[in-house]
């Protein structure tokens, strides 16, 4: 042992250890309180140590912690099933995390064409700009080179086509396509959102093309967006999606969703993962759609969308040495930085605000969805003091 720090290197962190949350705060170990506008990455959609999760975890313990997947449980069936009923979908495979449903993902639109006598239909079109993970699948599927330098062959299969651009588009598929891959809105991208009319388009070339349409919801899903699923603005529906984060309110799960017809070849032995559809996760994912899906909770969503844009807008009003744009859907905002965004990002972090970085040089916003407006209006002050402070050492420079 010559290195006192046992973490892989693969991650840079803060001086402040957390060791606590309560909905949207977090607090560390001398009790100050920060305000977590990151939910952590999207996943703690409903905040923190929310009473209904919390409780449905506590009682989920005393029960069965793992049954594999010989067995079922009553809350695997009830979490697919509602899935399906609020969705596109027909059909539901549970994994642990995002890069495993897009795995699955993957598999299922291969193995369709396939048995439909077209094996050599195996390419997924994505988009630059792109991530689906950091599998060895995922990052070829991404595409990106900071992801794929130095871990061998990226893995065929993949073919990736400037963003929004329909003719590059069109010109990429041919008799090998499979499927197109697209996040609704790019989130580690630089939250770059997808229009309505391109979905459109893209489901209509799908349908020409007789190619599957799958939808990367990992981010946006779960009522980040304002509505359930992105794809809903748009009524585009997918063959097949992925979903994670926010299904787990924290608690690592996620699921591929997809169509009876598109997922029949998905039969015993085709697929597995020893901890998919384990029942804490399962209990846990049906407690996040208790909350999700009451009456009022979208509209809640809306509203604090729109305080949020408001204030962000502000910021770009008062700061134009700064920020340079605001970008995004419901409570997944951006706005592009003209300084380094670690810059923005350790201001506000002294000011207790949370915050995180997405491609393209943006700060990100992805509170909880249960945020108030009182909570916003708090991070605004703080945030003015932050920024009052970074812009004054613009100053002096
Ligand atoms: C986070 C994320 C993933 C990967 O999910 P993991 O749970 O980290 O494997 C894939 N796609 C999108 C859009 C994501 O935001």
């Amino acid at each position: 042992m010559t290195d006192d720090n046992h973490i892989y290197g693969t991650f840079v962190f803060p001086e402040q250890v957390f060791e606590r949350g309560e909905g949207v705060r977090m607090f560390d170990a001398n009790g100050d309180d920060y305000i977590d506008c990151t939910s952590g990455v999207a996943v703690t959609a409903l905040g923190h140590a929310h009473p209904h999760l919390v409780q449905t975890l506590k009682d989920a313990a005393d029960k069965l912690w793992h049954v594999s997947n010989l067995l079922t449980s009553p809350e695997r069936d009830r979490l697919a099933t509602r899935l399906c009923e609020e969705t596109f979908a027909d059909k539901v495979f549970f994994t642990n995390s995002g890069a495993e449903a897009i795995e699955c993902a993957i598999k299922t639109a291969r193995k369709y064409h396939y048995d439909n006598g077209a094996p050599e239909r195996v390419n997924i079109i994505t988009f630059e700009g792109a991530f689906h993970g950091r599998t060895l699948a995922t990052i070829a599927a991404g595409g990106q080179e900071k992801y794929l330098e130095g871990f061998g062959p990226k893995a065929p299969g993949f073919i990736q086509v400037p963003f929004d651009d329909l003719d590059a588009l069109k010109a990429a598929i041919d008799e090998e396509t499979a499927a197109l891959m697209i996040e609704p809105v790019q989130g580690e991208g630089g939250i770059r959102n997808v229009s309505n009319q391109f979905l459109r388009e893209m489901r209509a070339l799908c349908d020409e093309n007789g190619i599957l349409l799958i939808y990367d919801e990992i981010q946006t899903g779960v009522g980040r967006t304002g509505k359930l699923f992105a794809y809903e603005w748009s009524e585009a529906v997918p063959d097949i999606m992925a979903i994670a984060k926010g299904i787990g309110g924290g608690f690592p799960i996620g699921a591929c969703l997809a169509t009876t017809e598109v997922a029949k070849g998905m039969t015993p032995g085709t697929h597995g993962t020893t901890y998919g559809g384990n029942p804490l996760g399962m209990a846990i994912g049906n407690a996040v759609l208790d909350i999700v899906l009451e009456d009022g909770f979208m509209a809640h969503v809306n509203e604090m969308t729109l305080v949020l844009r408001q204030q962000l807008a502000e910021m770009l009003d008062h700061y134009p040495d700064i920020f340079e744009d605001t970008r995004g859907s419901g409570l997944l905002q951006g706005m592009k930085c003209k300084v380094p965004v670690g810059d923005v990002l350790g201001a506000l972090r002294k000011h207790r605000v949370l915050a995180l970085p997405a491609g393209d040089n943006v700060l990100r916003f992805a509170p909880p969805l249960t945020i108030t407006q009182d909570e916003l209006r708090e991070v605004r002050e703080r945030m003015i003091t932050a920024l009052d402070e970074l812009q004054e050492t613009l100053n002096t420079k």
